[in-house]
């Protein structure tokens, strides 16, 4: 599929999710980060949403927990533009009853080429860019001319 260049905005939606085992490292990357996470939109899956914005008293908006679909609620907002970061604290030494809908996550996040952090010193690097605070352009597939230049054979 061709590509098309498309800009993410100055301030951004930033989807927050933790895995159980790493929910507390989630937490305390949140309160070192909270002044410059408070300049953006906040969004979670339901419990570490929940969670971030009882114990920091940020805004977060608060999908469905992760299992009980949120993380598809999440890539959904990927393909559809609206989320624009996405910070991932992912267990890897558990197993999860969501694996599938954490892959699909994972891929979609790659396919419409946002900025992804899964463990705190990455998301750490991300936060400190510069690019955070300004418009940033992105490539990402070229759906519209696909449709539109697609033969279909019947
Ligand atoms: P939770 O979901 O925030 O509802 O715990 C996270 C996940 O496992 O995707």
């Amino acid at each position: 599929m061709e590509q098309k260049t498309q800009s993410l905005p100055a301030k951004k939606n930033i989807a927050l999710v933790a895995h159980d085992g790493k929910k507390a490292a989630l937490k305390l990357w949140c309160d070192k980060h909270k002044n410059t996470l408070s300049k953006h939109t906040l969004y979670g899956t339901g419990t570490t949403g929940h969670l971030i914005q009882k114990s920091t008293g940020l805004d977060v908006v608060q999908l469905l927990s992760g299992p009980m679909g949120g993380d598809q609620q999440l890539g959904a907002k990927i393909a559809e533009h609206e989320i624009h970061v996405l910070i991932f604290f992912w267990d890897p030494l558990a197993s999860q009853p969501h694996d599938p809908d954490v892959k699909a996550l994972l891929r979609l996040a790659a396919v419409w080429n946002i900025p992804v952090a899964c463990n705190e010193v990455s998301a750490d690097m991300l936060l400190s860019s510069p690019l955070m605070e300004n418009e940033l352009e992105r490539t990402l597939p070229d759906y519209e001319k696909y449709l539109a230049t697609r033969q279909i054979s019947l």
